[in-house]
């Protein structure tokens, strides 16, 4: 089976690691020729818009995905014209845009928090008066990793954060003071079968995220309702293929913050921590294969490497961690490795994990 990967960033290259086990081979779309997957396949390096090299490119493929969902629609559309491509157009478009995004949520009666399209000052200033302050603008499309987000505390911060972000078509949303972030990541194949991993608590600095612990400590009743939201969304999509869910945990409530079309940072313990890792489901999906379980193995938590490159042979040394680095050059906030960090329960995977912080270098370290 070969495999077409548009982007080639380090989801491309776990995605590329797992499928080499199943005998697949991989090829990568991206403009930037220097990428995490050099060693696990072919790149293609040049422009979403060269029609030409992603003609190229889809010869000889068997199945394309997509590894982040900035990639221009317009060229999964030209590689979807060749080769079947998953997950859906359809699904990548709505993840695009957080306007698109939470309607189609709210359409499917998934909670969100309440927001307001803002395309001018006086959309913002009615935006904040009907939902009230603190709350966050956001970029409607290409914010990620916190970037594109301003967060106004009361009428004096408006002003400043149209400075910031306006010009471009933009969200409001309402402040969440959440008690927790939580993600589910579900498997869906070409049959239509749904897998669902353990939820996780997930903790985010400045925006990054910076510690995912799986499984977390969360009541049936809201495992069922997380996984009913992803049903609804995979079935609506007609899914293939790894999906996650960022949700806001309040009291009681489960708020849809977004989705991701594709394999997902809060996902990366499973490589070590589940039954099968989401990078093998997700090309076993695509691929037309069956689905591997996706129950925990143990519990794990799962630290990213931010910003500096640490000694990575002090945290190899600690029982039960497991280094991920991506060959990628140190740059002040940049996703450069992961650890995941093994355990047989929460209190060891969570005192190992302490180990590996300490070993860790300062900068990208959570406290
Ligand atoms: P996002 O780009 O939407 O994933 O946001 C990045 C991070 O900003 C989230 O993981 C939260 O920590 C925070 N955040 C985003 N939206 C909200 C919100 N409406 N209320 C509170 N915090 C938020």
């Amino acid at each position: 089976m070969n495999v077409g990967v548009l982007g080639a960033g380090q989801l491309g290259r776990m995605l590329a690691l797992a499928g080499h086990g199943l005998g697949m081979r991989f090829s990568f779309f991206d403009p930037n020729p220097d990428s995490p997957v050099r060693d696990v396949g072919e790149l293609t390096a040049a422009d979403y818009s060269d029609s030409v090299a992603l003609e190229r490119f889809t010869e000889g493929l068997d199945v394309a995905t997509y590894e982040f969902e900035s990639i221009p629609v317009e060229a999964v559309e030209a590689v979807a014209k060749r080769v079947p491509v998953f997950p859906s157009v359809q699904a990548l478009k709505v993840s695009q845009d957080r306007v698109l995004e939470k309607r189609c949520f709210q359409h499917m009666s998934i909670r969100t928090a309440p927001c307001r399209d803002v395309a001018s000052r006086g959309d913002l200033d009615k935006a904040a008066h009907e939902i009230g302050l603190p709350a966050v603008l956001k970029t409607r499309r290409l914010g990620y990793d916190g970037k594109g987000q301003v967060v106004i505390r009361d009428e004096n911060g408006l002003a400043d954060a149209w400075e910031k972000l306006g010009g471009v078509p933009l969200i409001l949303e309402q402040f969440i003071e959440f008690d927790r972030e939580l993600s589910i990541i579900g498997a869906r194949s070409r049959s239509g079968e749904i897998v669902f991993y353990p939820m996780v608590e997930n903790e985010h600095r400045e925006g990054i995220l910076s510690r995912s612990v799986a499984p977390a400590d969360v009541g049936e009743t809201k495992v069922r309702a997380a996984r009913e939201y992803v049903r609804r969304i995979m079935s609506s999509f007609d899914y293939v293929g790894v999906l996650a869910l960022e949700m806001f945990e309040s009291g009681e409530k489960l708020i849809a913050n977004e989705i991701a079309p594709r394999v997902h940072n809060s996902g990366h313990w499973t490589i070590e921590g589940a039954e099968t890792s989401q990078f093998e489901n997700h090309v076993r999906a695509i691929c037309g294969r069956e689905l591997g379980g996706a129950g925990a193995v143990g519990h794990s938590v799962m630290l990213n490497v931010l910003g500096t490159v640490p000694d990575v042979a002090r945290i190899e040394g600690i029982a039960g961690a497991h280094v991920h680095m991506y060959g990628k050059a140190p740059a002040p906030r940049r996703k450069l490795g992961h650890v995941t960090v093994t355990g047989h329960d929460a209190a060891e995977a969570r005192d190992r994990a302490a180990s590996v912080l300490r070993a860790m270098a300062p900068e990208g370290v959570p406290a």
